[in-house]
């Protein structure tokens, strides 16, 4: 019987080109993104620029983490203490943690089979919630049908900020993911698309929410050293009672991360390589409901997620212990306690208790595993493999 043997959170090196920028930075010791010689601009401005470019946005701000970047958004376009938000009930721990840093309250959205945001639930709960900010997470990036979301959020006066931990470089209708609400958040966390170990990017055109969230991220009064911001007239009324909530990210960070941002498009094309690999290998296989991609979605396969509808617990465990003694690392979003970085939304207790019936039905059968670009092509025909072997065992056995 084969076994896998790759390492499902290793990633790519850093560039040569980063790693010799960092370097420079560390001679140089000019870390602090203020920290600049006449004539020199800061790696971290210089990163804002290009990220503004590259996904196309009037502004940028590069801060110290993702939910560092979604907290600052959201205080930016005004949530405050004990306003409720829409998020999505299914997504990660620093989505309603962001939310419970403002003192808000989060309130959860049903998620499809389909991995995406259920929109009538969230036009229902737009209406009555009294939220007037959504987070929405793009999670796992699987993105929802973008253009009904502004529909009824617009409608409902409802606020968007994205969530693109997941979707940096993915696009919905030729429109880069994190463009369509008013702030587009991004994490360069090692796990995501561009490593830094940590950091979070803003993107936004709305100039006041911008000098706010630039102003909030502690740039002293040295906002004028931010290339990608707002001109210091946007700053003007708002100095005086925006607070430092220090979040900056460093140019060593900045460093590392610019060489990446011109190697996005083809990681992406790498990633979709792997996912398409993977989704071949496990077309038709008997038990087990994969994830449709609309063709409106550009998507980054950087993970992969599949449904095992209507299996007995003990079952998806079987077929956890079989993959896990082949090498094949597969994280549940059914178990009942929260493990590593998996969680749930009944598992963020400092939220009020909800009930959304249709998301326990889907993460009852949630499977979920990292695809890094360390691995080959032939890597994941093999973890294909493996699955379906696996997943027919079990289900001939009887997982219902
Ligand atoms: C990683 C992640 C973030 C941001 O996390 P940081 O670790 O703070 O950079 C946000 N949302 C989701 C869904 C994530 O997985």
């Amino acid at each position: 019987m084969d076994r896998f043997t790759g390492n499902f959170t290793q990633q790519e090196p850093i560039p040569e080109e980063g790693i010799e920028a960092a370097v420079a930075a560390m001679r140089h010791g000019r870390l602090h993104r203020y920290n600049v010689v006449p004539g020199e601009e800061a790696e971290a401005s210089l990163l804002e620029q290009e990220f503004a470019a590259l996904v196309g946005a009037r502004y940028c701000l590069a801060v110290a983490s993702g939910g560092y970047a979604m907290a600052c958004a959201m205080r930016a376009v005004g949530v405050t203490v004990g306003d409720r938000v829409l998020s999505n009930g299914f997504t990660l721990a620093p989505v309603p943690g962001a939310i419970a840093s403002l003192g808000a309250e989060p309130v959860f959205v049903e998620v499809t089979e389909d991995l995406t945001i259920d929109l009538d639930d969230l036009a229902a709960k737009a209406a009555s919630s009294g939220a007037k900010v959504l987070l929405l997470s793009h999670m796992r990036g699987h993105v929802c049908d973008m253009d009904r979301l502004m529909q009824i959020c617009d409608a409902a006066g409802v606020l968007v900020v994205e969530d693109c931990a997941h979707t940096m470089g993915a696009e919905w209708r030729g429109v880069a993911s994190g463009r369509h609400g008013v702030m587009g958040c991004y994490s360069t966390q090692t796990y995501k698309h561009i490593n830094s170990g940590e950091g979070g990017l803003i993107v936004s055109d709305d100039a006041e929410a911008m000098a706010r969230a630039v102003l909030l991220s502690g740039s002293y009064m040295l906002y004028a050293r931010h290339a990608a911001a707002p001109p210091p007239e946007a700053f003007a009324d708002l100095k005086w009672d925006t607070p430092n909530i220090s979040g900056r990210m460093d140019n060593l960070r900045a460093a590392i991360l610019r060489p990446q941002l011109p190697l996005m498009a083809d990681r992406r094309a790498r990633w979709r390589e792997r996912y398409v690999a993977l989704e071949a290998g496990l077309e038709g296989t008997p038990g087990l409901r994969l994830i449709p991609r609309p063709e409106h979605e550009a998507y980054v396969g950087s993970s992969f997620q599949l449904l095992l509808p209507g299996w007995r617990p003990d079952a998806v465990q079987d077929l956890l212990a079989r993959a896990a003694a082949r090498g094949v690392e597969l994280k549940w979003f059914g178990a009942a306690e929260p493990v590593a970085f998996t969680s749930r939304y009944d598992s963020w207790r400092y939220a009020p208790a909800q009930s959304l019936p249709r998301t326990d039905a889907v993460l009852a059968g949630l499977i979920d595993m990292r695809l890094p670009l360390t691995f080959s092509v032939e890597d994941c025909a093999q973890i294909a493999r493996i699955l379906r072997a696996e997943v027919s065992a079990v289900w001939q056995a009887g997982a219902l």
